[in-house]
């Protein structure tokens, strides 16, 4: 969820893709992955296998959310059961060259759901969301987006807790921990999931819960793609009411007094746990040529100006589309823009009024030095803060955990995020050089006034963070023994390429 970001989508192709695209077509014949795509079409599934020369290749390239991700893989194969990704792993299992996963293509770094020479798994062709009224279990494949569901839950009147752009994907946000609007209620999204199917590296397909396979359960829960490929997953379900809830933005002036409110609402979130409330700090040509503070307030009970609010609601805005409104047009209001370059950086502080000043006061500075460096229009930032109360993991206890190790976060914290898109791979070494520095700095300011959370959220993080070393050296053991067992030949470590690896880190 990210706010008050809307400038058109619609990216430049840069010279220096095109360049790439044409390179991996001609070289692909003769790559050593080639192998892998050949013997997909020997075993068979030649009906599942996109070419790059395949408009639906092209296509599907495209569909990544982010546009330095897109790596253009030999081929693509699309299975569209969960046999057929049995069928796919074992051939790919003893094919050479490396294998990409992807569900939604949201990650926005390049490596986390694309390969260059090799496979990519797209599971986007699973698309099926139930409902099953006896066990009020939603069972949702990897392949539609969070709109989508619910959309199709609202027909059975019942919601998940799943993203908050109904554009993100569902695989790497339900494994990756997964934030929504009801977390003060529920937990975070992975906490609510009560089965996975996974596909093993060996092609066997099981499920894991809590009385069966229960130590994968608990592993996936945060866990990412490290022990197989999750085919389903049977999410608990709660009534659908219409929530009161949007976008409002404030001028920069009313910064401080946003960011007391910030602090309050974070301690106060367990009296209110129904509400959520994030706040932005952010540059966007496109909407206005001043840096705005931004800000979502939601109450998932529909609840018009609860009072969680009270002191929120009292500063004077100049945008505000707050209102009554089902989750499925929230999601689908509010989609950040694809096909830009972008770069993240993530961290997490102690709830502390004082670390969200001076990034407010750093992200000043950051939009004037980029505008001497990038075009006007051609670059937006966004640097926001949300609530990670203790409640949240109190709610996974509850559920039987999961493996971010939050429960070690004793008290309140803030999880900080910093975007910055452009529209060209060069503009974009610019942001990564700018937003590098201002991570580093902004948590040298936290480690200096005692204010670090040593943890990082994987679905949010830049490719040269360290999310699962954050989760703590018991969950690390834990990953680490639940991978060696379902996957003995290492084939999520070594094989499949893409994301998160437990095997690269150094704990
Ligand atoms: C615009 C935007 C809004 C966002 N909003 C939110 C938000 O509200 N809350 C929040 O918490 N996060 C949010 N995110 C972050 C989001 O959770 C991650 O980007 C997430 O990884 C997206 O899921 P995906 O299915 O698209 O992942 P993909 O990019 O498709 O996959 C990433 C990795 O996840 C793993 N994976 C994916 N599918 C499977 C599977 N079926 N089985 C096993 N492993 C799998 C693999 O390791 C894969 O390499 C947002 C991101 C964006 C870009």
């Amino acid at each position: 969820m990210y706010l008050y970001n809307h400038l058109p989508a619609g990216a430049l192709l840069s010279p220096l893709l095109l360049c790439t695209n044409t390179w991996v077509a001609t070289a692909s014949a003769t790559s050593q992955s080639f192998n892998g795509c050949n013997q997909l079409t020997a075993a068979g599934l030649q009906d599942l296998v996109l070419l790059p020369q395949s408009d639906a290749y092209v296509d599907r390239e495209a569909s990544y959310w982010a546009a330095n991700v897109p790596l253009h893989p030999d081929c693509i194969v699309q299975p569209r059961s969960t046999e057929e990704v049995s069928r796919v792993v074992k051939v790919l299992a003893k094919a050479n060259g490396p294998v990409a996963l992807r569900s939604g293509g949201h990650t926005q770094w390049a490596g986390s759901n694309d390969v260059h020479k090799g496979v990519t798994i797209d599971l986007g062709r699973m698309t099926d969301v139930t409902y099953d009224t006896h066990s009020k279990l939603a069972s949702i494949q990897p392949g539609p987006r969070w709109g989508d569901v619910y959309q199709e839950l609202l027909k059975y009147h019942v919601c998940v807790t799943g993203g908050r752009d109904g554009n993100v994907g569902i695989g790497g946000f339900l494994t990756g921990g997964g934030n929504s609007y009801y977390a003060g209620l529920y937990g975070l999204a992975c906490d609510n999931v009560a089965n996975f199917e996974v596909v093993l590296a060996n092609g066997d397909i099981v499920n894991a819960n809590a009385t069966s396979h229960s130590d994968l359960w608990t592993a996936l829960k945060g866990g990412s793609g490290n022990f197989g490929i999750v085919t389903r997953f049977d999410m608990y379900t709660f009534p659908a009411k219409n929530l009161w809830g949007g976008i409002r933005a404030a001028a920069r002036s009313k910064g401080d007094e946003l960011a007391q409110t910030m602090v309050d609402f974070t301690n106060d979130n367990h009296k209110n746990p129904e509400d959520a409330y994030i706040i932005n700090y952010t540059f966007n040509p496109g909407s206005s040529s001043d840096i705005l503070v931004a800000y979502v307030v939601v109450d998932t009970n529909g609840i018009v100006n609860a009072s969680a609010f009270d002191k929120i609601l009292k500063v004077p805005v100049v945008v505000d589309d707050v209102k009554t409104r089902t989750m499925a047009n929230m999601a689908n209001s509010y989609l950040l823009p694809s096909d830009q370059q972008q770069v993240w950086f993530s961290l997490t502080f102690k709830n502390d009024v004082r670390v969200i000043k001076r990034a407010g006061e750093m992200h000043d500075k950051l939009v004037s030095e980029l505008k001497g460096l990038i075009p006007a229009g051609n670059f937006t930032t966004q640097c926001l803060f949300q609530p990670i109360p203790t409640l949240f993991a109190e709610h996974s206890v509850q559920r039987g955990g999961n493996m971010l190790g939050l429960d070690k976060v004793k008290e309140n914290a803030l999880l900080w995020l910093i975007t910055g898109a452009t529209e060209t791979p060069e503009q974009q070494m610019i942001m990564r050089e700018k937003l590098t520095a201002f991570s580093a700095t902004l948590e040298k300011f936290a480690e200096s006034k005692g204010l670090t959370v040593n943890w990082q959220y994987l679905n949010y993080v830049d490719e040269t963070q360290n999310p699962l070393k954050s989760y703590g050296q018991y969950n690390i053991n834990f990953i680490r023994k639940v991978a060696a067992k379902y996957d003995p030949s290492s084939m999520f470590q070594k094989k499949v390429v893409s994301g998160w690896k437990i095997s690269k880190v150094d704990a």
